[in-house]
């Protein structure tokens, strides 16, 4: 049988004979059952239809996206380290090509993700590459399919490899993770950021929301905490959830710059 994947959200239930009759993603505020009610797809129906592009972001820094736009239009980050390849984010779609392209760079030494509306297919890219995936304990219970190659790990940092750390952020989901990569931007450090920070229209600026689709903000205090647990990092760039969504200069200035703005805003401060 094969698994079912939900079309509105790229999240993966177990392979039953019937899909699930709701998407408990979907279901939660961060997300939403699109008009026509859930739709599902199976690996195969997807391969079918989509194919996965790619652009080099940065030395050492691949973006894979979905063609035509699948799900949330999630894109993975395939990050080069000296100690192997690290996927940052998942997308659903894992076809031949994509898998002969990633053995040819040397394969997956890790898997590592931001937040549930990245989880998708991961078990498959885990259980293809032979590695584990990295995701905070406080997200537990929005794993869909569990799996034994799903590590979970607790605290605020964690270093996957040298110069490659997960930082637990939290906000629009408690284990909220974004991952900095000292070697970034040519030894001045990068954000993956996905949409723990999501990267603004205007690339000088980042925000911060509880529900993205549902467009409702988090608590000041909780931007307060965010901005200071990454006034210590050093970063210049921050790679964000959506293709060119990206700052490309003084990231640690506009993540603080942007959270006093935000909590300027929500305290009362408007013109
Ligand atoms: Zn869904
Ligand atoms: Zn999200």
């Amino acid at each position: 049988m094969p698994i079912h994947i939900c079309s509105a959200c790229g999240t993966s239930y177990p392979d039953t004979a019937q899909p699930p009759s709701r998407c408990l993603i979907c279901d939660d505020e961060r997300q939403y059952v699109p008009l026509g009610g859930q739709a599902w797809t199976t690996p195969a129906r997807l391969a079918s239809r989509h194919v996965n592009g790619w652009r080099e972001l940065e030395t050492d820094l691949f973006e894979i996206l979905t063609y035509p736009n699948f799900a949330i239009g999630q894109r993975a980050l395939l990050l080069r380290t000296p100690e192997g390849n690290i996927l940052w984010d998942c997308i659903a779609l894992l076809d031949d090509a994509t898998e002969a392209l990633i053995r040819g760079l040397g394969g997956v030494h890790g898997i590592a993700i931001s937040h549930p509306h990245y989880y998708t297919c991961m078990q498959d890219w885990a259980r293809r590459f032979d590695c584990p995936i990295h995701l905070h304990a406080a997200d537990a219970d929005w794993v869909m399919r569990p799996d034994a190659t799903i590590r979970h790990w607790d605290g605020e940092t964690l270093e996957i490899a040298q110069g490659v750390t997960l930082l637990r952020l939290g906000g629009h989901f408690a284990g909220g993770t974004v991952l900095h990569w000292a070697g970034g931007a040519d030894g001045r450090g990068a954000i993956l950021s996905g949409d723990i920070l999501q990267v603004a229209a205007d690339t000088r600026r980042v925000s911060f929301l509880w529900s993205y689709p549902n467009m409702m903000p988090l608590a000041a205090a909780t931007i307060r905490r965010i901005a200071g647990t990454l006034a210590p990092w050093r970063f210049e760039r921050i790679y964000g959830a959506f293709p060119s969504r990206q700052v490309l200069a003084d990231g640690a200035g506009a993540v603080q710059r942007s959270a006093a703005r935000y909590i300027e805003l929500l305290e009362g401060s408007q013109p």
